[in-house]
């Protein structure tokens, strides 16, 4: 298959050795690369029941047939590995240089092994890979080590992902980061990346991976300009970022607030929504490969703050750190959100958590005597604070840094009840009482809590998806998770970006991976590779143990009890009747989730024929 190179870098960090892994032909048609290939991979290479914090745990770094293709938003690469916050499948996608110089070293990807001994980074290039001390570089924070090891290297355009100290210090919801302001986010990934002491990767590389046909790769991504230019939604995403999300949250109702308990914050508008946000924008920037160019770098002009720059805030930090804090202030967003790009920390858990901490302060659990400070709605001195606590585990940040889960765990008193988390992944600021299809998702896509996985609040264009898109009809959308997620698993498959295809029609995918890879794929074929993608990542849960079914649910989110104003006034997520209508449509167990055999056998993974129903 055209589009990838069919290799990936082996590496042991126990041992120190390094090799390759090949990648058949047919095994890059029936799982493309990204997560597919991730999905593959995990389930062969991972012992089932390994602890995620141990040397055992495998961390997969992987690139797509479309990195390096002109396909607009092609410079995402996916991270794989054992979640240490779920304790299940994760994976977690990010825009970043580094997986168009893996692509231009000649590789497709790397599979990460063991555990260093001391602090190393993996520098790439057209010769492979060599494992380097990072004695140097360990506990600078994130920006701090991506400028020194470019100039170690002696090279600014190498593609750099690193960890900041919350990654050292063995975070929960360790982030890695890229670019300096890019980052594989969720999940735990920069944890697992901490406590193999790899501090970082830098590559550089300097081949071309062949395509199928360029002048029809061409002609698609003018079509899909063209397409893109009049749509109105390109547009608004180009003009003003993912900031606009919170206008359009708050006007339905849906804005997470003082931790979920309302949808709604008047104070938000002209100040941190998309108007306060462009209002301190400098300029727009765009990922490598891409027309969107979603990005608005911001400064802070006056204040405490003053001077601070980042490329952001986005909606989810925005909404994290703004309505779900009661925090107004835009530098002090802005503050918060490059502490957490430099220290290494994911902002929708680090803004979810605090926000279940001040809810403690409020209601009493916890007081001024154990944090040290003034814990109210409102102080983005005290959020501030607490980032930097949780990163380095001091302080009261130490009990916040595995998330709201283990926070609530540890302080009790009822404090469970309003912690906002599926299986230990904190929500992000997607309120499912207006897509409920989001609120299957995070209960029943094998990375729960992640509102990534299928956006159900914009299809592209011109997929049928025969539901109603009204408040309150919740009856189909469990249907139409399976095709919708499908989509996004081959997407994320293949290096792209969702904004592109959401920016599009549906067939573009298809159509442009078969222009890349000259596999010639049908919309169906697409679906089911997609299927073939959901399965994989369901088995590998089911083999450790997990069963989607008895989650806890999150109530406050999902309507229960209702909202008694707003637009989602009277609101509850029909969670069992979503449930039901997805497994029926996946053929997934009514118990177990467990996926049938005959299907199993129909997308080509007898494997896992043989593994669930002891088959062979
Ligand atoms: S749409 Fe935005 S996030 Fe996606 S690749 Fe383009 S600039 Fe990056």
């Amino acid at each position: 298959m055209k589009g990838i190179w069919g290799r990936l870098l082996d590496i042991d960090l126990t041992s120190g050795r390094t090799g390759e892994i090949a990648i058949p032909e047919k095994t890059a048609v029936k799982y493309l690369g990204g997560r597919g290939l991730g999905a593959r991979l995990l389930f062969d290479l991972l012992p089932a029941n390994i602890d995620p914090l141990s040397a055992d745990n495998i961390l997969i770094f992987l690139t797509g047939p479309f990195t390096g293709s002109m396909v607009p938003g092609s410079s995402k690469f996916v991270v794989v590995t054992k979640s240490p916050l779920t304790g299940g499948w994760c994976d977690s996608y990010s825009s970043g240089k580094i997986s168009l110089e893996i692509k231009k070293a000649g590789y497709d990807g790397l599979v990460i092994r063991g555990r260093a001994n001391h602090p190393c980074y993996l520098q790439i290039d057209d010769g492979g890979v060599e494992i380097r001390d990072a004695g140097r570089i360990w506990g600078m924070d994130s920006f701090q080590a991506e400028k020194t090891l470019k100039e170690l290297e002696g090279n600014a355009s190498a593609g750099v992902s690193s960890i900041g100290p919350a990654g050292e210090k063995l975070c929960s919801y360790a982030c890695i980061n890229s670019d300096f302001y890019r980052q594989a986010a969720r999940g735990g990934v920069g944890t697992v990346m901490g406590h193999k002491r790899l501090k970082a990767i830098v590559a550089k590389g300097s081949s071309h991976c062949e395509f199928h046909n360029r002048k029809k790769v061409i002609e698609l991504n003018r079509a899909n300009y063209e397409r893109a230019k009049v749509s109105q939604v390109f547009q608004a995403r180009s003009k003003y970022g993912t900031p606009l999300t919170l206008n359009f949250t708050l006007t339905g109702g849906i804005l997470p607030t003082r931790n979920f308990q309302f949808g709604t914050w008047e104070k938000a508008l002209g100040k941190i929504d998309s108007v306060g946000v462009y209002k301190s924008a400098k300029s727009h920037r765009s990922c490598q490969s891409c027309f969107v160019h979603c990005s608005l770098i911001t400064e802070v002009d006056e204040g405490k703050y003053k001077g601070t720059t980042l490329e952001g805030p986005e909606y989810e930090t925005l909404g994290m750190f703004g309505s779900n804090l009661l925090i107004d202030s835009l530098p002090t967003i802005i503050q918060a959100n490059v502490l957490c790009d430099k220290l290494g920390l994911d902002t929708i858990s680090a803004g979810n958590v605090i926000g279940f901490a001040m809810e403690c302060f409020e209601k009493g659990i916890i007081s001024e005597r154990e944090v040290g400070f003034p814990l109210s709605w409102g102080s983005g001195q005290a959020a501030v604070k607490l980032i930097e606590q949780m990163a380095l585990h001091e302080g009261f940040g130490a009990v916040l840094a595995d998330g709201s889960m283990r926070a609530s765990q540890k302080i009790g008193q009822g404090s469970e009840e309003f912690a906002i988390h599926v299986m230990g992944q904190d929500l992000p600021m997607h309120d499912p009482r207006l897509e409920p299809g989001l609120g299957l998702v995070y209960i029943a896509d094998a990375t729960p809590g992640r509102h990534n996985q299928a956006n159900s609040f914009i299809p592209p264009e011109g997929l049928e998806i025969g539901f109603q898109k009204e408040v309150g009809d919740q009856v189909g959308r469990g249907r139409y998770l399976k095709i919708l997620s499908n989509l996004f698993h081959v997407l994320q498959a293949s290096g792209a970006c969702q904004f592109g295809l959401l920016s599009t029609t549906f067939e573009y995918l298809h159509e442009s991976l078969s222009a890349v890879t000259g596999h010639p794929f049908s919309f169906q074929e697409v679906l089911d590779c997609g299927e073939r993608i959901a399965t994989i990542r369901q088995a590998f849960n089911i083999r450790e143990g997990i069963n989607f079914l008895g989650y806890q649910i999150p109530w406050r989110a999902y309507g229960n009890p209702p909202l008694e104003s707003g637009p989602l006034k009277n609101v509850t997520v029909k969670i069992d009747m979503l449930l039901q209508e997805y497994l029926e449509e996946m053929g997934w167990s009514k118990d177990a989730a467990t996926p049938h055999k005959r299907r199993l056998h129909e997308l080509g993974l007898d494997f896992l024929a043989n593994h669930l129903y002891q088959e062979g």
